[in-house]
């Protein structure tokens, strides 16, 4: 059943042709879904445009019948933000998906429905790098990548999608295309619309291509896995690779006990890295695209360095590409772990790099004073001042009990977030999972410009209602 006007469905069919829409249930279901089981989606259409201009001419129909769209990417962004309510119809561009590389202008015009791994792919296929890089990247897209400003395990040395993007093409609300599309790298002609675009998540226009940057491939790559006393000693250690690495820091993981026992006790063919346990642990890898470099005796010696002043406590480097491949698969794997181990509340936090001993220590703090027993499950991007804070539920209590204290579990943890100059959203977003509290602890000034921006490019209302801030 759908309560959508049977005329504005007619005149949608025939834009888009037989393969560019679908109301079966079994495919609705699929795109409905919301992995957290937080929010459900309940479309009855969703639409497959082939070309900007079928998005475009989609657009401008359901803004004539009064209709909102929701984008949706490979809907791996876990806050809500790709839901579409039953008066809203979904649009997906996964078949468009075309890559262009441009060689001598390190560049890569790419449609948003291509895939983050395609795209990483046909760079290596011309010797370079796409170096955004993050678990979903088998079934994330590049307009929903642009959409949440995703940053994932390289941030520390290549920036967000929004360090990584020099021109964007977008359908607004009324079926208008902008096309900012453009491989300059100095360009000050006003005010920068595709940084508008980059972590609006869909709610003032479809991203529909984007020119993004490339970079020289690395050829040589050291990872080690070590054991450290406690998250200041991480900081130590950070604070030495990057004096000392000749800013060859690719990724700068943080992983606490917790979160390395449950990889070893829930996946399957996962092994301790190291002999020696550890309340902490940090993965580092070095990257460098010069012919000549040997990281790999640049990081022994610099782990070596820190196991003499007793930063480091032990430490692994991998001597092989199938060893480097487990201790990312233990990186990789924790969300999974987590969810075999039962319930989990999480936070996707950001803080000042130096702030992350308090953020870590006050938050174990408080969420044990609100839920006795409760197992605080942190790791992530230390490097990027991003800890994905999780908490697994206590022993003895239930599922749903625990699930039920989410809210308050987040006040609290968020309180000291933003006590320490953070940030309640990290790296997905705000979607419908945070619309409270962003209202809540966003500065009144911003507020108002966020309703005055989307006002200014969608006054009707019509992409992507209730995202990031409420309907006015
Ligand atoms: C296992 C896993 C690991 C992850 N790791 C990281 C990580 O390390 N770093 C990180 O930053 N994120 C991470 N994420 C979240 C990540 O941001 C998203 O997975 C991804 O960027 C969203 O892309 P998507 O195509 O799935 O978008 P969706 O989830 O489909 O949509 C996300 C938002 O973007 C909007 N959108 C989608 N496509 C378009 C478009 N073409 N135009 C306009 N708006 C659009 C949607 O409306 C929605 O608001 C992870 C997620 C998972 C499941």
């Amino acid at each position: 059943m759908t309560t959508l006007p049977a005329d504005l469905i007619a005149r949608l069919q025939e834009v888009l042709g037989p393969k560019g829409w679908s109301m079966a249930d079994d495919v609705l279901a699929r795109h409905n879904a919301e992995a957290r089981h937080k929010f459900s989606g309940a479309a009855s259409l969703i639409l497959f445009p082939a070309s900007t201009d079928e998005v475009a001419r989609c657009a401008a129909l359901c803004h004539q019948a009064g209709v909102a769209l929701v984008p949706q990417g490979g809907n791996t962004g876990r806050c809500g933000g790709a839901v579409a309510g039953e008066n809203a119809i979904l649009i997906n561009l996964a078949r468009m998906n075309a890559v262009i590389i441009d060689d001598l202008d390190f560049s890569a015009t790419v449609e948003a429905g291509c895939l983050l791994q395609n795209l990483q792919d046909a760079a290596v296929r011309h010797d370079l790098l796409f170096p955004l890089a993050l678990g979903a990247q088998g079934s994330c897209q590049i307009g929903g990548n642009l959409a949440t400003n995703a940053g994932g395990l390289n941030v520390i040395r290549y920036g967000t999608m929004r360090d990584l993007v020099l021109g964007l093409e977008v359908v607004l609300a009324d079926g208008t295309i902008w096309n900012g599309l453009s491989k300059l790298r100095k360009d000050n002609t006003g005010y920068d619309l595709r940084h508008l675009f980059v972590g609006a998540e869909g709610t003032l226009g479809i991203i529909t291509r984007a020119t993004l940057k490339l970079f020289p491939r690395p050829r040589h790559i050291a990872t080690a896995w070590c054991a450290v006393n406690d998250p200041q000693a991480a900081l130590d250690l950070l604070a030495r690779a990057r004096r000392d690495s000749g800013d060859t820091i690719a990724a700068f993981e943080l992983i606490s006990r917790f979160a390395h026992d449950l990889c070893i006790a829930h996946l399957p063919g996962c092994t301790a890295p190291l002999a020696q346990t550890s309340d902490w642990y940090v993965m580092i890898e070095l990257s460098s695209s010069r012919p000549v470099d040997d990281l790999t005796a640049l990081l022994e010696t610099l782990l070596n360095d820190a196991m003499t002043d007793g930063t480091v406590q032990d430490a692994v480097l991998a001597q092989s590409e199938t060893q480097r491949a487990h201790l990312w698969a233990i990186r990789e794997g924790i969300p999974v772990a987590q969810t075999l181990e039962g319930g989990s509340i999480k936070h996707d936090v950001s803080v000042p790099v130096s702030a992350i001993p308090a953020l870590i220590e006050r938050g174990i703090a408080a969420a044990h004073m609100l839920i006795p027993g409760i197992r605080p499950c942190p790791f992530g991007h230390v490097g990027d001042g991003n800890i994905h804070f999780n908490f697994s539920q206590p022993p003895g209590m239930t599922k749903p009990d625990f699930l039920a204290r989410w809210d308050d579990l987040n006040r609290a943890i968020h309180d000291i977030v933003v006590d320490l100059g953070g940030s309640i959203s990290a790296e997905h977003g705000i979607g419908l999972l945070k619309v409270d509290e962003l209202a809540h602890y966003a500065d009144p000034a911003k507020l108002k410009l966020l309703h005055a921006i989307k006002a200014a490019i969608d006054p009707e209302n019509r992409m992507n209602p209730g995202k990031i801030i409420r309907n006015p």
